[in-house]
């Protein structure tokens, strides 16, 4: 008998290429037919199966507050009956934008978009204006959307889907990017040293967490500011997933380094689709309708969209103490699975984001996240799912932890886990 998930599945890909949106919710990593969900609420989500899962994926990202969280539906609810859409600016706009210099101080101005793709597409095409440069650096296994010249060596799910560049992207869009390795300042000297006075910005994930999560290296990001800073580049730090999740002022206040530019997605867009890219008053003056760089949107600062962000922003900010929280629920969660696996695992934790990587080797960079078996993470994602708990469907995404998640969602995790680590 099929289950109402499997039969949905079997219809959509009908209609939808995989019979998915994204290709990543197709399971096709894991041996399985994917869940179609329902509804959701706080640290759960329930499929159509009526069967309910404690949710480690959190929609990729946005949902830290947990799903359906009561202020933000009221006040998406009352925006709702004044129009869904004018565009026209509007208060909500400009309220945003404040919210985010405040958290973001390297932010001077910035622009709404619709999602972190077109964040990132729009910010290098600044920094490209600004610098009157036209290569970029990106690092092996960050991922930063799905537009033509950042489809190289990207992670998650091209890495999942092991297509190292996507069809369809012509070799000239793909020229002008240049690939470094995360966490190996040699390689990024190299190609400054080769390309001097040609690179308009290096794009980074402060975090990766599309290789599974890699901290930066002491010392990295700071060798990023310095060579961009010398050699008249710009840093771009792509905070998509870190934005106002490691810290309130994301992997910047962290870090304590500020970038000349930065893109925001998920969290920010409080569960809508939402992008941001922002940085330097000087640069982000290049954009029209001041400057020569162009960049618009229908939809851009959608009325609904912000309204889901600013709340989703302010309760944040009403309970600070929330990051505490996190790092503290995750930090066990990491440990436990430590102790579970022992040195069959490689645990990487950093406030609310963590991987279990099934290697003995440090996973410091792409090519050591690359040993996990994915065989053994299909297994034991398989088992957890049938022990509901639902986790990213890839050993190269990242789990994320929400203020929902309970201490009782936490064992009640750790027990499964170390069901799996001892059969
Ligand atoms: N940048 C990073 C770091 C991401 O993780 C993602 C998506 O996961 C993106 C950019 C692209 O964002 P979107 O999927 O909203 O286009």
């Amino acid at each position: 008998m099929q289950t109402e998930s499997e039969q949905l599945f079997e219809e959509s890909k009908k209609y939808i290429p995989g019979g998915v949106n994204s290709p990543v919710r197709a399971f096709g990593s894991v041996g399985r037919s994917p869940i179609f969900i329902k509804k959701a609420k706080g640290s759960r989500i329930f499929d159509e199966d009526g069967r309910e899962y404690i949710d480690y994926v959190c929609s990729w990202g946005p949902g830290i507050l947990g799903h359906a969280k009561e202020t933000v539906i009221e006040a998406v609810k009352a925006a709702c009956d004044d129009g869904l859409t004018f565009g026209a600016p509007t208060r909500k706009e400009l309220e945003i934008a404040e919210l985010i210099t405040a958290h973001m101080p390297s932010m001077e101005m910035s622009r709404m978009v619709n999602s972190g793709t077109e964040a990132v597409m729009s910010a290098i095409r600044a920094a490209r204006g600004f610098t009157g440069r036209d290569y970029i650096v990106k690092f092996k296994g960050c991922y930063h959307g799905h537009s033509d010249g950042l489809l190289v060596k990207a992670g998650s799910g091209v890495i999942t889907q092991t297509v190292a560049n996507s069809a369809g992207v012509p070799e000239g869009y793909a020229k002008y990017t240049l690939v470094a390795e995360y966490n190996d300042e040699e390689s990024v000297k190299q190609l400054f040293n080769a390309y001097k006075g040609q690179i308009a910005a290096i794009i980074v994930e402060p975090v990766a967490a599309n290789m599974g999560v890699v901290p930066p290296k002491a010392g990295f990001l700071e060798f990023l500011r310095d060579i961009t800073q010398t050699d008249g580049a710009l840093l771009i730090f792509d905070e998509v997933i870190t934005g106002f999740r490691l810290a309130p002022g994301g992997a910047q206040e962290y870090f304590h380094i500020k970038p000349d530019l930065t893109t925001l997605g998920k969290i920010v867009g409080g569960g809508m689709p939402v992008g941001t890219y922002g940085g330097r008053r000087e640069i982000m003056q290049c954009v029209a309708p001041l400057g020569e760089v162009y960049q618009a949107g229908t939809l851009s600062g959608n009325p609904i969209a912000m309204t889901a962000g600013i709340e989703t922003l302010k309760l944040l900010d009403a309970h600070p103490e929330v990051y505490a929280k996190l790092e503290g629920k995750t930090a066990g969660l990491a440990q436990a699975a430590r102790e579970a696996f022992g040195d069959r695992v490689c645990v990487n934790q950093i406030g609310s984001l963590m991987s279990i990587f099934f290697t003995d080797k440090q996973v410091v960079d792409m090519d050591t996240a690359m040993t996990s078996d994915t065989k053994q993470y299909a297994a034991f994602f398989r088992y957890m799912l049938d022990h509901g708990i639902n986790l990213a469907p890839s050993q190269f995404e990242a789990m994320f932890i929400s203020d929902a998640h309970t201490e009782e969602d936490i064992r009640k995790t750790i027990d499964v886990i170390k069901e799996f680590a001892h059969r």
